[in-house]
This record gives structure tokens, sequence and C-alpha cells, in this order.
């Protein structure tokens, strides 16, 4: 299976996984740069994903459905353009001979959904496609849902083998990655992936697919427990809150990731 971004609007992505013949996408905000894509690689779209229901997510499914030969699905509790079939955590997908596992990641949206292809067909690493749940570097702003919402839909994530391959829906890495160097100056793993995210975007590549594995290692939205993340938000406050009449971050990682977000919307 072939694993492609296909580049939207100004910084989105559509995911797109075929096997030569036959294809899906995921969250279609815009039907044109997919039917391009599709025609220039002679394939037939067999089927849809969405994510959740923002307009850069699903803005294009009207206009895919008379090129579309198979079913749309989304989650289960949000409103998407009909007809779509719904899902929710613990159903299994099937698309192109793949089965893709449907996680629950509410915070970004409310009934925001990820699928999690864990063994695509011809071998490859497993496969999540998170829309704007996890970012490279970062994570979605929290439109509907809460801080412990968004903190126990990551910490389901991060669970995932270290290897997955993540198809985050936006090009955020880079600035995703000036706020994380804010928090954790110190890390290394953190300093030579920025490095290396610089020279993808010179050459206009994506910085995506990131991994599991580099996302726990870089990501301060995953690392709440981390001491260099706590002090990190614990110096921020304000000097009347400093310790010891500071909120102890400590063994609070929901009230770390609240106090990040707050941060990064304003960094
Ligand atoms: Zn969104």
């Amino acid at each position: 299976m072939k694993l492609e971004a296909i580049a939207a609007f100004s910084d989105n992505y559509i995911w797109l996984l075929h096997d030569g013949h036959d294809a899906l996408v995921v969250d279609p905000g815009d039907a044109a740069p997919v039917l391009l894509a599709l025609k220039a690689r002679g394939l037939r779209l067999a089927g849809i994903l969405v994510t959740h229901h923002h307009a850069d997510h699903v803005g294009g499914l009207d206009a895919l459905r008379p090129h579309l030969d198979g079913p749309v699905y989304g989650p289960a509790f949000e409103t998407i353009p009909q007809p779509c079939l719904p899902c929710e955590a613990g159903d299994v997908v099937e698309l192109l001979g793949q089965r893709f596992s449907v996680i629950d990641v509410p915070g970004h949206t409310s009934g925001h959904i990820a699928f999690f292809l864990e063994q695509p067909s011809g071998g490859g690493a497993p496969i999540l496609f998170c829309g704007d749940t996890l970012f490279s570097g970062g994570c979605g702003r929290l439109f509907e849902g809460t801080p412990a919402q968004m903190h126990a839909s990551l910490q389901r994530l991060a669970a995932l083998p270290g290897n997955t391959r993540v198809c985050c829906a936006h090009e955020y890495t880079l600035s995703n990655l000036r706020f994380a160097q804010a928090i954790e100056p110190a890390n290394q793993a953190l300093s030579d992936y920025v490095a290396w995210c610089e020279g993808q975007r010179r050459q206009l590549l994506p910085t995506l697919p990131s991994s599991i594995a580099l996302e726990r290692q870089v990501n301060p939205f995953l690392r709440c427990t981390e001491p260099a993340v706590i002090e990190a938000v614990t110096a921020k406050l304000p000097a009347g809150l400093q310790p010891p009449t500071a909120p102890d971050y400590s063994g609070d990682a929901v009230a770390v990731l609240a106090a990040l977000r707050q941060w990064k919307n304003q960094f």
C-alpha cells in the first residue's frame, strides 16, 4: 500500500492510500487536488474516511461523490454531509482490503475519531490517520472538548506502536517545534528533529508522516509528566503564583496539558 500526502489549501494534507488501482482519501476538505491526484495516478476512489466535521476536512465530499465508488465513513456523533456511515470507538472499518480500527479522540471537536491500520497488506509500518488531534510536535486546539479529554485522547494515541506512521491533517510542524523548544530547550531529540524538518521544508517536502516513537520524544503535549515540561509551565506562572503557592503540576498531567495549550494559543 502506498501512502501519500496531497497538499490542500495553505497547510492541509489530504492523505491518499492506494494499491496502484484502488484508493482511499482521508478528510478531503477540497475535491480538486484529490481528483488531480487520482487522475495522475490512474486510481479509482474506493472510499473516504472522515475524522471530524470541520469544513477543511469535509468540504470536498459532495464534489467527490460522483467519482466515488464506495462508502464514506465518519464520526457517529458529529454532523457530516450525508450519506456517511457512522463509526465509533471499537468499530473496524474495511476498505481496500485493509482493516482500520476506530479510536475515539475527543478534544479538538467533541466527536473526533481517528483511524488506525495496524497491518497494511504487503507489509510496512502501521498507519494512523489522526485528523486535528495529534500534530507533529503539538495538538489541536480545544474547540469543543476539555483538557482532560484531549489528554486521554493523546495518551490513547501515544500508546500505539512506536513505528506507527502518524498522518496529521496539517503542516504545522515547525511552528509547533518552536513552541516545543521554548518548553524543552535542552531536548536533543527535539533539536535534531527541528534541523531535519527545516531541511524538508526548504525542499517543499512534508515533514509528515511522523512516528509515535518520535512524538513521545519531542511533543510536549505527550510529555506532561516530564520534569522539564512541568518546570517550564511552573516557571511561566505569574509572579504571585510562584512556589510555594503555585499549583502543583507534578502528578497532574491534565493541568500541565491545559497550561501548555493555553500558552501555545498565545505563543
Ligand atoms: Zn479541525
